[in-house]
């Protein structure tokens, strides 16, 4: 059977997310004789000009990312944005909260009229995107899920409920009885409440479900004393490119 040609790709992030697959373990067994991993920066220095899959970490943050990102979308017949940065912005969109001018001279001091930059964007909103697997980092058991999902050309959305679910499922204790504010009300699941369960709240990091409980996460806040500022604050430091829109760019 041919193996189908992936190519894993990297934009503006901490790369993290392909770190991850070093961690994969017997899961890798289950698509590895079915891939063919043809370029890889982390682990090879071979490059393909062609390629089925391209799994692309990072968020577009730059011209030159805009121009890179469209190549590989005409190259690939799939593309899975791969971790946060690149499903929905991720950390790397804090830089929205603030005038580009100020924040490239206040990074590249001197030098910053060498680093042109454009306001942090996911992936989707340069590109069409096909899979997506969210996550700061990327769980492991979801991107499996994701990665044979494509390899077998069926759909898988990414869930739409909230972490709570999973975290209820796996009889967490809450953090907020222990008054410790948590993400999880309005966090979309998939991770199985990763964090909850190894003592640590949720910060969101998977981005917010389509229809946040607003009501019930305001009746939580109020209850145990908590400002509305912190949640926005939160928010804010993986979700801020949902506000840009697509990028408008010329074919
Ligand atoms: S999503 Fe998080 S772990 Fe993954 S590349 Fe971005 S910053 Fe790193
Ligand atoms: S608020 Fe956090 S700790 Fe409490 S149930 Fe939801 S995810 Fe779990
Ligand atoms: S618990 Fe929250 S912060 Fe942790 S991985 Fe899941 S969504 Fe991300």
């Amino acid at each position: 059977m041919k193996k189908v040609k992936v190519a894993f790709f990297d934009f503006t992030c901490c790369e993290g997310c392909q770190l991850q697959v070093a961690n994969m373990g017997e899961a890798l067994l289950d698509v590895l004789d079915l891939i063919d991993v043809v370029e890889f920066r982390e682990v090879m220095s071979e490059k393909s000009s062609t390629y089925d899959v391209a799994i692309v970490e990072g968020s577009i943050t730059t011209p030159h990312g805009v121009e890179r990102i469209k190549k590989i979308r005409k190259t690939a017949k799939v593309l899975i944005a791969y971790g946060s940065c690149a499903a929905i912005g991720g950390i790397n969109g804090m830089k929205n909260n603030f005038d580009l001018k100020d924040i490239r001279e206040y990074v590249y001091q001197k030098d910053a009229k060498h680093f042109d930059t454009i306001p942090t964007r996911a992936v989707h909103q340069v590109v069409p995107v096909d899979y997506t697997v969210t996550g700061c980092p990327v769980y492991i058991p979801e991107f499996v899920k994701v990665l044979k999902a494509a390899l077998m050309g069926i759909a898988y959305n990414v869930p739409d409920n909230a972490v709570c679910v999973e975290c209820k499922l796996n009889e967490n204790e809450c953090m907020y009885d222990k008054g410790i504010a948590c993400m999880g009300p309005i966090t979309r699941a998939g991770c199985n409440s990763w964090c909850i369960n190894n003592g640590n709240i949720c910060y969101g990091c998977r981005g917010i479900v389509s229809n946040p409980a607003e009501k019930g996460q305001k009746d939580i806040l109020e209850k145990y004393n908590i400002s509305l500022e912190w949640i926005e604050n939160k928010i804010n430091m993986y979700n801020k490119p949902r506000e840009l829109g697509e990028l408008k760019t010329d074919e």
